[in-house]
């Protein structure tokens, strides 16, 4: 059986995964609250968890991956105001823009992604329970989970309530008996949403949904549960807190994953700094592809600095890598050293050095290490594509050398298609010029026995 290692923020160590049922993985990820693009920083946990899915895919015959969509906020709320329209317009266009941007960077579908607005009945049993079971109490209209009453509150962080209150990480109130106690529904205002509640017309705090929802899809006790590493506090802090003391159980989840920020400038990304890159205007003259190469270049718990560099440099990485496989035929084949890597805490830059070593022995003639390369890339969500493919793109509208070469594809087949013509009519002449005409805009031809091939360059 294959080891994994993986670094448990709960109990800050590494330790080997071990599954409660090795015939079924159960996996969580918070996903996002769907008011704007997702900028890159957000894309990092999408992508390293889509990694760690497939990899525990390959270990075991099952994984359940379910990743949320927070669709009830108060950030939302606000930016439905300020665009004046509907707050469902808001969330399901945002969601659309979501999915295409996840798809392009080459991540699976979880297996269950639900929305928070879907679970308002589960969320409000498991209010209730906390309420009877004398976790939460209810003041002024708001539900608050009390957090004195759970013992090893701060577990996961490793922050004391005194900690937490001066660095005023929580927010003091009247209505609290304790500072640290956090909101887990609140009054609705006639203009916001609402549901109706015992405790009056209301919506939920931000934290109870992944509890209710993770209990619903995975179970009290599951096996990961994964984010970025400014979720460990508050939001997962209180997501255990609610779990365990609603379920009775000492553990929500065995593993707590949390990948590092991606810095733009040594400045965490974040949107209220306003230097963030959107994935949606990033695809505009990158591949989904290479920007997911540009997230896995680092190891996912160390901080990552993001350039635009960064995927003009991934781009000719993955023509290397898609240049190595031309040509050779595909079958089976994985390569362990790649599974042994990843199996290391997610090792994903030895993955990928290793890919280019493998892409060094192709490029000398190996079949085999050529079949390696393109199965194991898989495990990465890399190399899906066919070669043909991948240079049709026209790469970053950066790089001038491509400013030139402004052809759309259905121009290059039409010139494709005339110069067959013309070959055919032995009009050779006329056919180089075509040839010249298009190396000129950058696009290579190549003959091939039954058709011709084109490539920009
Ligand atoms: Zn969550």
């Amino acid at each position: 059986m294959i080891k994994l290692n993986l670094y448990n923020t709960l109990q800050r160590r590494l330790s080997i995964f071990q599954p409660i049922d090795k015939k079924n993985v159960k996996i969580y990820a918070c996903g996002p609250t769907v008011y704007d693009f997702i900028h890159i920083g957000n894309a990092r946990p999408l992508v390293v968890f889509d990694v760690l899915v497939r990899l525990l895919r390959i270990i075991y015959p099952k994984v359940t991956y379910v990743r949320n969509i927070t669709d009830i906020d108060d950030k939302i709320n606000k930016r439905a105001i300020e665009k004046n329209i509907n707050i469902l317009e808001l969330t399901n266009e945002t969601i659309k823009i979501f999915h295409k941007d996840a798809h392009a960077l080459g991540n699976l579908k979880p297996d269950f992604e639900p929305k928070a607005t879907d679970h308002i009945p589960e969320m409000i049993e498991m209010i209730e329970t906390l309420i009877s079971n004398g976790f939460a109490y209810v003041s002024s209209g708001n539900v608050l989970f009390a957090v004195e009453k759970y013992e090893s509150y701060g577990a996961l962080s490793g922050r004391s309530l005194d900690d937490m209150i001066s660095g005023s990480r929580v927010e003091v109130a009247e209505y609290k008996k304790n500072p640290g106690d956090f909101i887990l529904w609140k009054p609705s205002s006639d203009q916001l949403p609402g549901w109706d509640s015992p405790w009056g017309r209301g919506r939920p705090g931000w934290h109870i949904e992944c509890s209710a929802m993770s209990k619903k899809y995975l179970g009290s006790q599951f096996d990961i549960h994964a984010g970025g590493l400014d979720l460990i506090f508050p939001h997962h802090e209180n997501e255990i807190a609610q779990s365990c003391c609603a379920n009775e159980s000492d553990i929500m989840a065995n593993y707590w994953l949390h990948n590092g920020y991606v810095t733009s400038d040594g400045e965490k990304m974040s949107k209220s700094l306003g230097n963030f890159a959107t994935i949606n205007n990033l695809l505009l003259n990158f591949r989904g592809e290479a920007i997911r190469y540009a997230l896995i270049q680092a190891h996912y718990r160390a901080p990552l600095s993001f350039k635009q560099k960064s995927l003009d440099k991934a781009t000719k990485s993955l023509s290397r890598l898609y240049r190595a496989i031309e040509g050779f035929e595909v079958n089976d084949g994985q390569d362990t050293q790649i599974i042994d890597y990843l199996c290391d805490d997610l090792n994903s830059p030895k993955a990928l050095a290793r890919l280019h070593y493998l892409a060094d022995e192709a490029n000398k003639g190996s079949k085999e290490c050529a079949q390696r390369l393109k199965n194991s890339s898989k495990i990465l969500g890399i190399l899906c594509n066919s070669t043909e493919e991948w240079f049709k793109f026209r790469e970053s509208s950066s790089n001038k050398s491509f400013d030139n070469s402004t052809i759309t594809e259905k121009e290059i087949d039409e010139l494709i298609i005339k110069r067959k013509v013309a070959k055919e009519n032995k009009e050779y002449e006329k056919a180089d010029q075509i040839r010249e005409q298009l190396l000129e805009k950058n696009i290579q031809l190549e003959d091939k026995p039954d058709r011709t091939v084109w490539r920009r360059h």
